[in-house]
């Protein structure tokens, strides 16, 4: 493909540049854990960023125009989304702008479309994700809460775990099994449950990085009306995959990576170490850049093709499997960059980058394990990508 910005393109992407120059408050940066999106909804000048992207109609730029979005080509996404990762600007409510509208739109009826997507784009409404539980979570489809139907409504019974933000979510992507005489992927169904409906309860389980992130949710005969069901029931698993393919392209950015990458070589040029281990680190760091390079080759490989209106499949996991790895591999970097300093926390004096690599050493843990864990990942690059049988 050739790499180089139509001139249309060219002069969008400079568009986004000027704007987050002047628009993008220096102190509102993107934490690196906003990359990985845990913690994301924390940070209560979230709104007033959306309103700051809601003026030009970036809040959700990717939206069909008649819905609130900006209509831009696959490109010009890709280009917004490599534009405010390279500046640090932050996702806010991913969940809700990435995944639950983008499903609604394709999905959801009129009605659902009209009572959800207004409160999405202004920050109003915030949403969790509701697929694993105990047990499942690879395979997902064998996920076991129930929801009978009960007139008009239907009662919700089971549980939920590794919820992101529960705790503060209006609205849940519920997938609950209404058929359990159908095979595992035919019996479910696919809800916008209101978080407030009595019977609800969240616990929160605190991750390794002490980020207030996931949850486990307890539904207790929890009554929904036959509104809140998308599209069909017994359907779900089918709108579900939408759901993820929508949450696949989204979870990690090479751009970012490589921001993170240049930051610790430049700390690396301030602070070189003078213990002998230089040589290997300069070493490691070229290692890490070329990496990210390559990360960012790999995006814009399933952006061109999705330009040309082929699904990426195979593509897409190779994209995340090594983009996740990849964080894992910075994040062990950045910690022998600084030395003993740099497993030192926030608010240590001390710390190197102000606790940056300790940090996010911790919660790079998360990224092979997110949407699709490496091994599922390799499955699909292995069977359907290399045509390898199944193992
Ligand atoms: C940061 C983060 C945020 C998350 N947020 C949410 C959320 O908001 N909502 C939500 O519903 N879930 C969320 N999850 C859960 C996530 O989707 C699951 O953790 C993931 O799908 C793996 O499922 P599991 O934890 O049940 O592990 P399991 O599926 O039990 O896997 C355990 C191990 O077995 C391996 N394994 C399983 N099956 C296979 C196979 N067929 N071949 C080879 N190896 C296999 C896995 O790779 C893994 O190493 C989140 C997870 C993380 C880390």
């Amino acid at each position: 493909m050739d790499f180089r910005d139509s001139t249309e393109d060219a002069a969008f992407r400079q568009e986004v540049k000027d704007f987050l120059r002047t628009d993008l408050p220096a102190d509102l940066k993107a934490d690196d854990d906003v990359i990985l999106g845990v913690g994301v909804g924390e940070n209560p000048r979230d709104k007033d960023w959306l309103k700051t992207l809601s003026k030009r109609g970036w809040v959700a730029p990717n939206w069909p125009v008649a819905y609130g979005g900006a209509g831009l080509s696959v490109m010009q996404q890709f280009i917004f989304n490599e534009e405010m990762a390279r500046a640090a600007a932050p996702r806010p409510n991913f969940l809700a702008i990435g995944l639950a509208g983008p499903t609604i739109i394709v999905h959801g009826d009129e009605a659902q479309k009209k009572q959800h997507l207004s409160g999405i784009l202004s920050g109003e409404d915030y949403w969790c994700q509701g697929f694993s539980e105990p047990g499942s979570g690879s395979d997902l489809a064998s996920l076991q809460t129930k929801a009978t139907q009960d007139g008009d409504d239907f009662i919700i019974n089971g549980q939920k775990i590794w919820t992101s933000g529960a705790h503060r979510a209006d609205r849940m992507m519920l997938l609950a099994r209404t058929d359990p005489d159908q095979p595992k992927h035919k019996g479910i169904s696919y809800f916008l449950l209101d978080m407030k409906t009595p019977g609800i309860s969240i616990r929160p389980l605190t991750n390794m990085a002490d980020t207030p992130s996931f949850n486990e949710v307890f539904f207790d005969n929890v009554r929904v009306p036959k509104g809140d069901l998308l599209g069909e029931a017994n359907r779900g698993w089918y709108y579900a995959t939408t759901t993820l393919d929508f949450e696949r392209s989204g979870i990690i950015s090479g751009v970012a990576l490589q921001r993170l990458v240049t930051d610790t070589i430049g700390y690396a040029k301030q602070s070189p170490r003078t213990d002998g281990a230089w040589s290997a680190i300069r070493h490691e760091l070229a290692e890490r850049y070329i990496e990210t390079e390559i990360s960012i080759a790999l995006s814009y490989r399933v952006a061109s093709m999705q330009a040309k209106g082929m699904v990426p499949n195979q593509e897409a996991s190779i994209t995340k499997l090594f983009g996740s790895e990849l964080a894992q591999r910075i994040a062990k970097t950045g910690i022998k960059v600084a030395g003993l300093f740099g497993q030192l926390r926030e608010g240590s004096q001390h710390a190197a980058l102000g606790g940056r690599f300790e940090g996010w050493y911790r919660i790079a843990v998360g990224s092979t394990l997110a949407g699709g864990t490496s091994e599922i990942q390799r499955g699909v690059i292995a069977q359907r990508g290399l045509a390898l049988p199944r193992g």
